[in-house]
């Protein structure tokens, strides 16, 4: 087992929407940020980067990289799945807490939960969202900014993957990112070998017997 931990803060802005976990929030200042500013997925996404010994969200997503702007939560958490998934690595739960003067999210926070289950292939009782306030202190408490923290746990599945030639690295990951997206199990555990990029049905009826039933025995589902 691995622990991470992460946080992350961004001023706010009456020019942008606000996502949080992948959710807008209605009739709230957006946050401003290269990316879409969505403060929770940053701070998840540099808690699992921690506990995957990969360094920080900074390293992997520079907001000087103009690919990158603009770039949603959903897409990151798709990358950073991608990440794990070559070390080998699943999440086991995911706790956080939002910190806002304003709006409450109280309503919301359900359905911020069931959407960062999607984004990071977890079932809901995985997922962990809290929310508070600052008292009124500082600049989350006049409103200026919102901060997230959070805690990751992560499990090893299967030893890291032997790191592929470029091309067969990216198509890993291309499965990784449909794995993740629909909660699939058998695509991680496919990875490294086949770059092929075949469609997820035909990969589990195609994975080659010999590694398939190499690596079931250490790949567990939950
Ligand atoms: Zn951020």
């Amino acid at each position: 087992m691995r622990a991470g931990i992460g946080w992350d803060i961004h001023k706010t802005t009456p020019d942008r929407p606000l996502v949080l976990g992948g959710v807008r929030i209605p009739d709230a200042p957006g946050l401003l940020a290269h990316s879409d500013g969505d403060v929770l997925v940053h701070a998840i996404v540099d808690a699992l980067i921690g506990a995957a010994g990969l360094g920080d969200i900074g390293n992997h997503f520079p907001d000087t990289d103009p690919a990158l702007k603009g770039i949603s939560g959903a897409a990151i958490a798709a990358r950073v799945l991608q990440l794990l998934g070559g070390k080998g690595l699943r999440i086991v739960n995911v706790d956080c807490t939002v910190i806002l003067e304003r709006p409450r999210l109280e309503p919301h926070k359900a359905a911020i939960q069931a959407s960062l289950a999607r984004l990071f292939d977890l079932p809901p009782g995985d997922v962990n969202v809290k929310a508070k306030t600052y008292e009124k202190l500082g600049a989350v408490g006049r409103g200026e900014a919102i901060e997230a923290h959070a805690v990751v746990l992560l499990r090893r599945v299967h030893a890291e993957e032997p790191t592929p030639a470029k091309g067969a690295k990216s198509a890993a990951a291309a499965r990784a990112a449909k794995s993740g997206a629909k909660g699939a199990a058998p695509a991680a555990k496919s990875s490294a070998r086949k770059p092929a990029k075949p469609a997820p049905s035909a990969k589990a009826k195609k994975a080659p017997p010999a590694k398939a039933t190499s690596r079931r025995g250490t790949t567990k589902r939950r």
